[in-house]
């Protein structure tokens, strides 16, 4: 029997590794980021959060979800840099990749991208540590996550990035939890004009009706 209860969960007080002191948050949206930062704030972990996410399609989507975001920053009482909007400069990376299915090589490409830019801003900004969270999805694959984490903070002497898994310990059933009891906008497809076509190919096969929003990015109507 599942006897879980946000309620009733005692957070343990997390450390972070290498005896970082300054942590700076990629954030890829609410419902992701909630149990995350809600880990972090009650163990006193020094965060900012950092929205950078230019693969996020159409523009109206994008600024849904990083609302949702900042206003459970506010709530919680995190710093919140919305970062750039380049999407030019992510179709530009992906160019090629269009095709490629969720967890392939376009998905490495805008993880690395993601990361990289979060890395520069921690590197430029005094953060000794970075993570991301986008590994506490269960859509996504945690190694390819954390080795694009690695790549990035790879690019810098005193940087390092938190690999920790966040979906151990019933973080995957506190984030459902969570997004449920803050009434976070739940997105239905990961976020590019890719993913919003593959996932409606699949509802149109299944007899689902299709996502409206961003429908003029491609052929399916
Ligand atoms: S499916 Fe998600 S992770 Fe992959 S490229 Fe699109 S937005 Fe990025």
């Amino acid at each position: 029997m599942n006897t879980y209860s946000l309620e009733s969960f005692k957070r343990p007080k997390l450390k972070m590794p290498y005896g970082a002191k300054k942590l700076l948050m990629h954030s890829c949206c609410a419902p992701c980021a909630g149990e995350i930062m809600e880990a972090v704030a009650a163990s006193n972990i020094d965060t900012t959060i950092y929205f950078y996410n230019p693969n996020i399609h159409p523009k109206e989507e994008y600024e849904i979800r990083k609302d949702e975001n900042i206003r459970f920053a506010k709530k919680l009482g995190f710093s919140f840099i919305d970062a750039d909007y380049d999407k030019d400069y992510w179709f530009e990376r992906v160019k090629g990749y269009e095709d490629a299915p969720e967890r392939g090589d376009r998905c490495t490409i805008c993880f690395d991208m993601r990361f990289e830019r979060s890395a520069l801003y921690a590197h430029e900004n005094n953060f000794d540590i970075f993570t991301t969270t986008l590994g506490i999805s269960r859509w996504k694959d945690l190694n390819q996550i954390n080795n694009s984490g690695l790549r990035a903070a790879n690019r810098y002497n005193k940087l390092n990035f938190w690999d920790f898994n966040w979906r151990k310990q019933g973080g995957s059933s506190r984030m459902l939890e969570i997004s449920k009891k803050e009434n976070f906008y739940k997105q239905e497809y990961c976020g590019c004009v890719y993913s919003l076509r593959d996932t409606n190919r699949w509802r149109k096969f299944n007899d689902r009706e299709i996502i409206k929003r961003g429908i003029n990015f491609y052929e399916i109507k």
